[in-house]
């Protein structure tokens, strides 16, 4: 088999050499096919095509004359000209030459002016010429004039001077705007030289584009052909064109997608896993000892994660609810289960400071029933970490909590059969790929507080079942949230609420690329609050760098009340519990993610008492979100996405609310924080915005998988070859049997 042309480098496309190639390949475009699908984000509207005569008017529309680049995705109209050029010449000299070609149709002339370059332009035009013109006119000194317009060379054809205009790129339609960068434009690839290098590439592939959607989807979801498609986005005849095209390849890339999940899930259920008797006593021991009773929320999610471990499948299901919302106890429950089944489960926390409070929570929980829980982490001394690696081997230990350490090499369990997973988002995506090394098919139960909007959710989690903690405990009163400026009235206050037996949190933010310098601040600032403001109270520091045994004094001392406040990193970020504590005071407001201040005032807020989240900002970042003119702000400049931060807290607590905005502010790529987190970067599908195509798109990849799980089908055929030759590595999914 030849390889097929859209594989090609793309420095073998007419015109890219090496160095254009180079270029691209910064932005991930290799090879033609990368190149077809780089999708233009915004259009010129240059289809309104007027006689020189015409452009007075047009001149006299003052909004057509502010020009320069406007919002993302708006879509500027310039008008476009056809003409015969009748005379080129220089004008002025030094800095205030210019070059000038006057342009004329059957109704009047005018001219084109470009300052600077005037040697190039001089060469660049020869009267005679048939040129396409696109700008926006103004008139000055009583002529008409386009300063530095776009332009196509068109020939005439036939006698009465027809116009073909199939050359055209530049104007007289929708033109693509491409983004641009410094580099791109280095070599000869701004907007116009990318049109040209995606006019010679169409040309000399478009025919062999293969079809990559069966034509029965294609027609229940009225799709446009791929080539069409491709050609439309590209150079787009009309607006309806340009959509129907767009919708075409948004579909295409979410499908695939979604296909690919819907294979892994079905491979996954061809997988033996356990059968578990879900009736356990140990289990209803738990919930009879509590001091509360769960939630209808968790009572819903327990049955929800019986039946898959009933079922002889391995469960692979995600737990979302907000901090707050309990899922310890309903983690417990499904280990219990795993435990009185003669099974091992296995709860990995994301950092060492929440692995060992969740050993706590859990051996707290645990303290009446049969059971031995250990916990791993990497600080631990060798003699102990033997101890415990030996009862996890011989099974000695029947709840393991740990951090990854869990999941390294030398660590080896005697049976285990569940895997929870808190946090998962920290993790990376991958994370749960390692789980599935260890022998049998273990039971996975991933937790995340962070709400993840549905699309998103359906996207990274796709492959995974969801259950929603979607109620908090009865006895929760919601975290009143302020901004402040002005320190001394929250020391006040803060005093205050330490007299009445609160305790308080002051929390620094970290930032990776000068983590010694903020951790400096985290150590000044502790110090200055204990001498100068809180002489009489006792203050307690806590940071990642911490050693492990300090880090657990502190803690410690904070949760038996020997501390009434606590100075700390973002590392209290996720899972501390403290009831009593109920002022979370949040200093540099400004610099922390949204999801970020979202969990750190999920720390307060979990004992009866109302409790208070203070944002502390800078002061003109306080003030103007106060004055609520944030929230109309359309710049993406980082602070006013700061701004956007703060008023979004202020606004609500709704973790799912938070969640949107934090994806809206941030876009889905940088979600989570990090480029790694697995989250697949869409090419033309924008996870926000596409919700509607993105459900079509999954109903038809299920639909597929279920009626059709290995490709079999010959209707199909595109669809395993288009998996073969673009994911070579998921080949695997449709191995049969
Ligand atoms: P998260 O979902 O954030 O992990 P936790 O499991 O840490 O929440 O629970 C938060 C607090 O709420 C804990 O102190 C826990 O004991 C308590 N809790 C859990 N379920 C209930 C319930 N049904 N009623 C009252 N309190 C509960
Ligand atoms: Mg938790």
């Amino acid at each position: 088999m030849t390889p097929s042309p859209l594989a090609l480098p793309v420095q073998f496309v007419k015109g890219i050499g090496p160095r254009k190639a180079a270029a691209l390949q910064k932005i991930g475009i290799r090879d033609v096919l990368d190149l077809l699908f780089y999708v233009p984000r915004r259009y010129l509207d240059r289809s309104v095509i007027l006689p020189v005569a015409a452009l007075r008017a047009e001149a006299g529309r003052g909004a057509w004359q502010a020009g320069g680049d406007r919002a993302e995705g708006e879509t500027r109209r310039d008008v476009t000209v056809v003409g015969e050029v009748r005379s080129c010449k220089v004008l002025g000299i030094g800095r205030k030459a210019r070059f000038v070609l006057v342009l004329a149709d059957e109704t009047g002339s005018m001219q084109c002016v470009w300052f600077g370059g005037v040697a190039y332009w001089k060469k660049a035009f020869r009267p005679g010429e048939v040129l396409a013109v696109s700008g926006q006119p103004t008139f000055f000194g009583g002529i008409m004039q386009f300063v530095h317009p776009e332009f196509d060379r068109l020939s005439s054809t036939g006698e009465e001077g027809e116009i073909e205009w199939t050359k055209r790129l530049h104007t007289g339609g929708l033109v693509p705007l491409y983004p641009s960068s410094q580099d791109l434009s280095s070599v000869g690839l701004d907007s116009r030289g990318f049109r040209r290098s995606l006019h010679a590439a169409l040309d000399a592939t478009l025919t062999m584009i293969p079809e990559t959607l069966p034509e029965y989807l294609r027609e229940r979801r009225r799709l446009r052909g791929l080539h069409e498609a491709i050609r439309a986005v590209h150079f787009p005849d009309s607006m309806e064109g340009l959509e129907a095209g767009l919708a075409r390849l948004k579909y295409e890339e979410l499908f695939h997608f979604q296909l690919k999940l819907a294979l892994k899930r079905h491979s996954l259920r061809e997988e033996q896993g356990i059968s578990y008797d879900v009736r356990s006593r140990l289990a209803r021991h738990l919930v009879d000892a509590l001091p509360f009773s769960l939630t209808r929320a968790q009572v819903r999610v327990v049955k929800e994660i019986s039946a898959d471990m009933a079922a002889p499948t391995p469960m692979n299901r995600l737990l979302q609810g907000d901090v707050g919302s309990g899922k310890t106890v309903v983690a417990l429950i499904a280990m219990l289960v795993a435990v009185d089944n003669g099974y091992q489960a296995a709860f990995m926390a994301p950092t060492e400071i929440l692995a060992e409070q969740h050993f706590k929570t859990l051996s707290t929980l645990l303290h009446a029933l049969p059971v031995t829980i250990r916990l791993l982490v990497g600080a631990q001394r060798s003699r102990l970490r033997q101890d415990i690696l030996e009862d996890a081997r011989s099974g000695a230990a029947q709840i393991v909590v740990g951090t990854h350490a869990l999941f390294e090499k030398q660590v080896a369990f005697h049976r285990l059969g569940l895997v929870i997973i808190d946090e998962q988002h920290r993790f990376g995506v991958r994370q749960r790929a390692l789980v599935r090394g260890k022998g049998i098919n273990p039971d996975v139960l991933v937790m995340t507080a962070t709400p993840i909007p549905r699309t998103l959710s359906l996207t990274l989690y796709g492959d995974l079942e969801v259950s929603l903690l979607d109620e908090l405990p009865a006895n929760r009163r919601p975290v009143r949230t302020v901004l402040k400026e002005d320190v001394e009235e929250i020391y006040r206050f803060v005093r205050e609420k330490v007299r009445e037996g609160r305790q308080a949190y002051f929390v620094y933010p970290l930032i990776e690329e000068s983590e010694k310098v903020d951790l400096k601040a985290a150590t000044i600032h502790y110090e200055e609050l204990q001498r100068r403001v809180f002489p009489d109270l006792r203050l307690g520091l806590i940071h990642g760098r911490l050693p492990g045994e300090e880090k657990d004094r502190v803690m410690e001392a904070f949760q038996r009340r020997e501390l009434d406040i606590l100075v700390a990193t973002t590392v209290i970020e996720v899972g501390i519990d403290v009831p009593n504590a109920s002022v979370m005071v949040i200093e540099n407001a400004e610099r922390f993610g949204l999801s970020q201040l979202h969990q750190l005032r999920g720390r307060v807020g979990r004992g009866s008492d109302q409790s208070t989240c203070i944002l502390l900002a800078r002061k003109w970042v306080a003030r103007r979100v106060g004055r609520g003119e944030a929230v109309a702000m359309l710049s993406g400049d980082e602070e006013r996405l700061a701004e956007r931060r703060l008023a979004a807290m202020l606004s609500t607590s709704d973790g799912f609310k938070i969640a949107e905005y934090d994806l809206e502010l941030r876009g889905p790529g940088d979600f989570f924080g990090t480029r790694q987190s697995g989250i697949p970067e869409f090419r033309v599908a924008d996870i926000l915005k596409d919700g509607v195509l993105l459900d079509e798109a999954r109903q038809d990849a299920f639909g597929v998988v279920e009626r059709d799980p290995h490709l079999a089908d010959p209707a199909h055929g595109i669809l395993s070859e288009h998996l073969r030759s673009r994911f070579r590595e998921d080949i695997a999914l449709l191995r049969t049997g």
